[in-house]
């Protein structure tokens, strides 16, 4: 069993259901459990800023899956949901990031955990913090930490 993050997103329609059948998605499917979940903030957007508001937040999941098949999960659901992918970063109906995995480190093709642009954002080291403060991330270090040295 693994103990994986899983960062929530969806800036396109109604943001909070389309959010909460992706957690109930997750937690229908094969091995996965769906162990906690963050409360959703509305946030800005970054990178491409002229698009509606976020709604965030994190899930917490135990998994018997590898990180490759948890992605593959994650990516499956987002199309079951209805994103298209079209521009980077642009706006999406739901967008499904797996942020730690474990204290797994990968770097293949597709797939890098812990999620590389993590420790610059915000909308999801609070969620993340929400959840589990002392969480180690490999790499990063404690997620409180991180989230402060934000600040
Ligand atoms: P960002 O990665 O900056 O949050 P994004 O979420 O908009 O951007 P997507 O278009 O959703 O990017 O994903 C592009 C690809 O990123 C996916 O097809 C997937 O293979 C790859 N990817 C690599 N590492 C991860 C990860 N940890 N979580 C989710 N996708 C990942
Ligand atoms: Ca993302
Ligand atoms: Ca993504």
């Amino acid at each position: 069993m693994t103990r994986a993050y899983i960062g929530l997103g969806a800036n396109l329609g109604p943001r909070e259901v389309t959010i909460l059948r992706a957690v109930d998605l997750l937690a229908a499917a094969d091995g996965v459990s769906v162990v906690q979940v963050s409360q959703l903030r509305e946030t800005d957007p970054v990178g491409v800023v002229d698009q509606p508001a976020f709604l965030n937040g994190v899930v917490a999941v135990e998994t018997t899956l590898d990180a490759r098949a948890l992605l593959d999960t994650l990516l499956e659901i987002e199309r079951e949901l209805g994103r298209v992918r079209a521009e980077r970063w642009g706006p999406r109906t739901v967008d499904l990031d797996l942020l730690v995995f474990g204290e797994e480190t990968i770097d293949e093709s597709g797939l890098t955990v812990p999620h590389p642009r993590l420790a610059e954002r915000r909308f999801a080291l609070e969620p993340l913090a929400e959840l589990t403060p002392d969480l180690v991330v490999p790499g990063l270090g404690r997620v409180s930490e991180t989230l402060a040295e934000l600040d």
